[in-house]
């Protein structure tokens, strides 16, 4: 059974049934409402303790009913790591990383799409698509081939190569189309009353948020139930940093937090496709669709996104920020991470390392903040940023004395 009462639209609060498939109200996205009070009657946070160690562990803050309809490869309980090594190069005392590279398919993706996935199967969806920059296609595709449905993926023709091969591999049909993710989406949409397909794009269906939202109830956990100063979150559509506000809502709800301090949140994008940063700067809530999007962050390639609004509220109400890192700066401090703390850390994590060390500079960030970055995708997708030069070549038997100087 689940404890979702119903659907609420987020730009104007209309209530929508929760039983029947639903996509977005007036273009925009909706969240989904639980009756908290009863899953707290249901649930103390103490009981969690002994469940398995994937984000199903939180069901009674999930919308799936019926457990045997859910979609799941063992997503969730990602390692949150102190990384101090890389918090003396950001002059930091107390950075984490919740490490999102391991879990299936290599990114955090996993996570929304299991849960959406999960709820479309449940209410009998039998054909789903999506426009993705990356990691998101590939995900929807393993989650698919999970339950047997069939899977249609769109992808810009540049999209990181792991992508474009990880859909396929797992039964897809995939296509790489001329364009951006927004004309994906566009064929997305014109598609669907000839196919017959479910749309599954960022915020087009309210269960993503859902899924993503385990990220900061993850954390809350973790942590013994006190939030952090400070989250980076590398932003695209923004569903994570908007299910984790939403998230730290419900916890508090329940009373689970011990104390009353949430996050500032730190939306933070590449210079090379930042709309919510650029909004955010000139103090509006929606943002303008950003000019010829470029950044090797393929992740955060969205010049569009329909929750602007949502990402923009949620930065706010936290007495956060949005930032955007010039490009060399995260392809830096990706692999600086990676080489200071063995994480294999992806362009888009390397763009909250770029903001932080901003931040830490413009003293918006204290040294002794408790600290979280979202490392979310594992570096390996991204062979054309982490292939540099061939490896030097070595023929037996070695000459020591060249090797050791
Ligand atoms: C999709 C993606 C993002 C952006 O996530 P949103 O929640 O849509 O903002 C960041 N990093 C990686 C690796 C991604 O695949």
């Amino acid at each position: 059974m689940s404890f979702v009462t119903h659907l609420e639209a987020a730009i104007d609060g209309t209530i929508l049934p929760h039983e029947a498939l639903q996509s977005v109200h007036a273009g925009r996205p909706l969240w989904v409402r639980y009756d908290l009070d009863a899953v707290g009657a249901a649930l103390n946070k103490q009981e969690l303790a002994g469940r398995e160690p994937t984000m199903w562990r939180y069901r009674e803050l999930l919308p799936v009913s019926d457990e045997t309809k859910i979609a799941s490869l063992g997503e969730g309980m990602s390692p949150l790591l102190r990384c101090a090594r890389l918090g003396s190069a950001l002059g930091l005392s107390d950075l984490w990383v919740k490490d999102e590279s391991q879990l299936p398919t290599g990114s955090f993706k996993s996570r929304g799409l299991s849960v959406a996935i999960s709820r479309a199967n449940e209410l009998g969806v039998q054909r789903v698509a999506i426009p993705t920059a990356g990691n998101a296609g590939g995900a929807m595709a393993a989650y698919a081939a999970r339950v047997g449905m069939e899977a249609f993926v769109f992808m810009p023709a540049d999209t990181p190569i792991v992508n474009q091969y990880e859909a396929a591999y797992y039964g897809a049909h995939a296509f790489l189309v001329d364009g951006l993710i927004t004309d994906c989406g566009a064929i997305v949409r014109e598609g669907t009353p000839h196919m017959d397909w479910f749309d599954l794009s960022t915020l087009k269906e309210p269960y993503r948020i859902e899924g993503k939202k385990t990220m900061g109830l993850e954390l809350a956990e973790q942590f013994s139930w006190s939030l952090p100063d400070v989250i980076t979150y590398p932003t695209g559509g923004g569903t994570g940093l908007i299910g984790m506000w939403k998230a730290f809502a419900e916890l508090a709800a329940l009373g689970w937090l011990i104390d009353d301090r949430r996050p500032r949140m730190v939306s933070c994008q590449a210079a090379g496709c930042a709309p919510i940063s650029t909004a955010w700067q000139k103090g509006e809530r929606f943002a303008d669709p950003f000019p010829a999007p470029a950044t090797s962050a393929s992740g955060l390639r969205v010049p569009a996104a329909v929750g602007d609004f949502m990402i923009i509220d949620a930065i706010n109400e936290s007495g956060g920020q949005a930032r955007a890192c010039p490009e060399d700066s995260l392809l830096y401090w990706a692999r600086r991470g990676s080489e200071l703390e063995g994480i294999a850390f992806a362009p888009e994590a390397g763009a909250c390392l770029g903001v932080l060390e901003m931040l830490v500079s413009e003293k918006v960030v204290d040294p002794e903040e408790r600290v979280v970055v979202f490392n979310t995708g594992a570096a390996q997708k991204y062979i054309e940023v982490i292939g540099g030069s061939a490896l030097p070549r070595l023929s037996p038997p070695v000459d020591w004395t060249a090797l050791s100087t």
